[in-house]
């Protein structure tokens, strides 16, 4: 088994999310400090993968970022693509959708951001808020929610048919974890900016965000498209895990360099 696989959520198996570890102790690579450098390993490793998918230029992957506020969305993806070629990454936070996404069926902003041949794509937040939010807060009625768990393993089997690999990760914190997040934002003048009291609100509604996301992720996890439970709330854990996946997936896709188009046997630069 690879190590990634511990946090894999297999097809038809329940999730109990409450149940799941979010300090995340197992399978580490040793302390705090090992964990770190081994995760600087791995850093290496996902830019040589990264340069490779580049080269190769037939495949892409698609890296879906999901979690309750504060849980280490943008931080995860500061640190664990910090090795990477920027012009072969592209990183879009999606937000409330706009009039004109509204306007819209709710995969095509993000159809939009889909991963071009040899690149790949992070979603921060991603579709799934139109199964997450949107049923929690009711913005649409569950007529229009609950037929998108059938879009979603649809488009995303699309893709994956099309040579999208999709990795999808869910960074879980406990309750207490993100309070504790919430406090230094609210101590620290300079973190204000990620702090909105709408958190506040989503927050009271803990349990009910646990139940759409324990839905959502055993309704559209699958072999193809597999949801991932990081336990996030040590950062140093949860950028080596999301690293170990990343490489993982990279690694059986196993980009190759490709030949040049050209013949260059016997060509000498004078
Ligand atoms: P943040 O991640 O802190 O920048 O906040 C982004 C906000 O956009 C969150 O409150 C999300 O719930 C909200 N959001 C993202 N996607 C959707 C969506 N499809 N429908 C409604 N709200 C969304
Ligand atoms: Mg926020």
């Amino acid at each position: 088994m690879a190590a990634a696989d511990r946090w894999r959520i297999r097809p038809g198996s329940p999730l109990t999310l409450a149940e799941v570890d979010t300090r995340g102790a197992d399978g580490a690579p040793g302390d705090k400090d090992e964990t770190i450098e081994a995760t600087s390993l791995l850093t290496i490793r996902l830019a040589e993968l990264q340069e490779r998918l580049w080269a190769e230029g037939r495949r892409s992957l698609l890296l879906v970022l999901q979690a309750l506020d504060a849980g280490g969305k943008d931080g995860t993806v500061k640190h664990v693509f910090r090795g990477v070629n920027p012009a072969g990454v592209q990183i879009t936070s999606f937000k409330a959708p706009s009039e004109a996404e509204r306007a819209h069926d709710f995969l095509w902003r993000v159809h939009a951001r889909t991963p071009a041949r040899g690149e790949i794509a992070v979603f921060n937040r991603s579709h799934y808020e139109d199964v997450l939010v949107a049923r929690v807060t009711g913005l649409v009625p569950e007529e229009v929610w609950r037929p998108r768990y059938d879009a979603i393993w649809a488009w995303e089997n699309h893709l994956a048919t099309e040579g999208t690999e999709i990795v999808k990760i869910f960074l879980h914190i406990s309750r207490d974890e993100q309070a504790e997040r919430f406090r230094e934002r609210l101590d620290d003048p300079t973190k204000h900016w990620k702090f909105r009291l709408a958190d506040l609100v989503v927050r009271d509604r803990w349990d009910d965000y646990q139940r759409a996301y324990t839905e959502a992720i055993e309704r559209t996890t699958t072999d193809q498209a597999p949801w991932y439970v990081v336990p996030a709330d040590r950062k140093w854990y949860r950028n080596w895990a999301v690293s170990t996946i990343l490489v993982d997936r990279l690694e059986r896709l196993d980009p190759q360099y490709p030949e040049s188009p050209d013949d260059l046997t016997g060509i000498e630069i004078t």
